[in-house]
């Protein structure tokens, strides 16, 4: 066969050369050991947990090694490609603090832009570039095309070829016929194609595979270590008739000229792996270092462990945003599941920012990622806590305005009063622990809005008579300009009057002998003032309400009793 020949009749107009590309793409000007990764999805709209867990490592590499973290978008596929999903993309990574540095970017009108010298960084505009090296490959010999007709393509558009074959169970007489009809396949003359081409005939291209599925290939994974896995011993079609390549040749070509030092991606490519090394191998390409990253797994109703398919609560990134999760909360979790060392780095570092963590390849774990919503809410309150009380009040509102009006505007209504009260228990050593969720605050802090406020817990076992008469006294003497000590003296005195004791001490000591105890009374005036058994510090609570709003509450609860 003459390969040049087959070659100049397949692609007439390709006159580039594989040295005439690489000369667009020279090496990239950054410090040894510097990593370039990507993010590289195709734009369905839809972003996944197991995407930001991807893009948290390779974000994480890059900056951290002074390299490059690109987006490029993967739209070869046109059947799932939706309108905006690739804005949406972007600004929900940006949501979680991941930053793209080249690439996809949302523009100044709002719309996708590319930024970066190593594009087209949108796979359907680079038909031309991996031409070039379809051509190449048929020139020597490594790829040959498959002519079929119109109506065959048709067809076989129509039907999910893919999903016909995985269905069908593998037996040998079936590998066989595959085999058969490869081998068939590979079996043409010069004189076919030229009748085909000047029939119009539309072909794929297909590799030439050169391994033998029953020998292993070792192929090295960073997470994983080393893995043998069995060759590639199938002629895999690498461009499509419209001229577009399906995944494998795109990854092979886009990561090569783009410099991408470290593939992060899914371990469903994992048994792809041995097709991409040949392919690199083909086009004379270096292989970059493969990362393949657990599938994030949840729990069934019967607790066990299950793929996180996309139709699973906590699947989609609009999911937390939705139920409230703080990004700042779900990025930590991240890295506490992605780095087992993360986590006691954050206890010994409460404060620091997480790009101060060292971010390591050897302390990611290769089995499954178990997404835990116990332990996301317990990190979220951690993270909440350490937050200031102005964070507090824009991650609140932020929410507030998507989910629930009624509240953002009262927060908007008075931004003074709610970071007062957001302030509550800040900033000290041992920060309460209030909420793990934007949606909590409102339950939480309810009870100072007069729109919001009602009484929710009861006072039981005292008499209603005593319970009058304590919150009497209490309005009566109620003084806003007291301080936190002349305040709770006058809460004694209150009670010592009305045959409570005043001392906890001598209270336990002889219960019998009180009414109850000075605590009792403060439980009065607190059920009162902010409808709960439970509150934050009262006096605090009082100096925020104001006075006439917390003698207007007294005066009502003891009316309703
Ligand atoms: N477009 C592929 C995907 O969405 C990209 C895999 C990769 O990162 O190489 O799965």
């Amino acid at each position: 066969m003459d390969y040049a020949k087959l070659a100049e009749l397949l692609f007439p107009d390709v006159t580039e050369t594989p040295e005439d590309v690489e000369k667009k793409y020279p090496p990239r000007d950054l410090p040894q050991d510097a990593k370039v990764t990507r993010f590289a999805p195709s734009p369905t709209g839809f972003v996944h947990l197991g995407g930001l867990y991807q893009t948290i490592v390779g974000e994480r590499l890059a900056h951290q090694s002074g390299g490059v973290f690109f987006l490029r978008i993967e739209d070869t596929d046109e059947k799932r490609e939706i309108a905006g999903a690739a804005q949406k993309l972007i600004s929900t990574l940006a949501h979680y603090g991941v930053h793209f540095d080249e690439g996809a970017v949302i523009g100044e009108d709002g719309n996708i832009a590319y930024k970066g010298e190593y594009g087209p960084y949108k796979q359907s505009e680079r038909g031309p570039i991996y031409r070039v090296y379809a051509k190449d490959l048929v020139r020597r010999g490594l790829a040959y095309p498959v002519f079929t007709t119109r109506e065959e393509l048709e067809s076989l558009n129509a039907s999910d070829k893919k999903a016909e074959v995985k269905s069908r169970e593998w037996t040998e007489e079936f590998a066989e016929q595959q085999k058969e009809e490869m081998l068939a396949r590979r079996n043409f003359t010069i004189e076919e194609v030229e009748a085909h081409l000047k029939n119009g005939d539309p072909f794929v291209l297909r590799v030439l595979a050169s391994g033998d599925g029953e020998r292993k290939v070792k192929c090295f994974d960073l997470i994983r270590g080393e893995l043998e896995l069995p060759e590639n011993d199938r002629d895999e079609i690498i461009l499509k008739s419209n001229g577009i390549p399906p995944y494998h040749f795109a990854h092979a070509v886009d990561d090569h000229l783009m410099g991408t030092t470290h593939v992060i991606r899914g371990e469903e490519w994992l048994a792809s792996l041995p097709l991409h090394l040949q392919l690199f191998s083909y086009l004379g390409f270096k292989t970059p270092k493969y990362m393949h990253t657990a599938q994030v797994m949840s729990l069934d109703a019967n607790g066990n462990k299950k793929k996180l398919s996309k139709r699973d609560m906590g699947a989609s990134m609009d999911d937390y945003t939705r139920l409230g999760y703080a990004p700042e909360a779900v990025r930590e979790y991240l890295l506490t599941v992605l780095n087992s060392n993360y986590e006691e780095w954050r206890s010994k570092n409460p404060d620091s920012p997480y790009t101060d963590f060292q971010f390591s390849i050897k302390k990611m774990s290769n089995s499954g990622c178990l997404i835990d919503f116990e332990k996301l809410e317990d990190i979220s309150k951690n993270v909440l806590s350490r937050m200031t009380a102005e964070q507090i009040y824009s991650g609140a509102l932020e929410w507030s305005r998507l989910f629930d009006e009624e509240f953002a505007n009262l927060l908007e209504a008075d931004k003074e009063k709610a970071i007062a009260v957001f302030s509550i228990g800040r900033g000290g050593k041992k920060p309460r622990k209030d909420f793990g969720r934007w949606s909590e605050v409102k339950p939480f802090v309810s009870f100072f809005y007069k729109e919001l406020f009602k009484v929710e817990d009861a006072i039981e076992g005292f008499d209603k008579a005593d319970i009058k008469s304590c919150l009497a006294d209490f309005a009566g003497n109620y003084d806003e300009n007291d301080d936190q000590n002349t305040w709770f003296e006058k809460i004694k005195q209150i009670a010592a009057k009305n045959g409570f004791c005043p001392d906890m001490k001598l209270y336990k000591a002889d219960p019998s002998a009180y009414k109850g105890s000075v605590a009792d009374v403060s439980s009065f005036i607190r059920v009162a003032v902010t409808g709960r058994l439970n509150s934050p510090d009262l006096f605090t609570v009082m100096n925020i309400l104001g006075k006439a709003e917390t003698i207007d509450r007294i005066n009502s609860f003891k009316e309703s009793l």
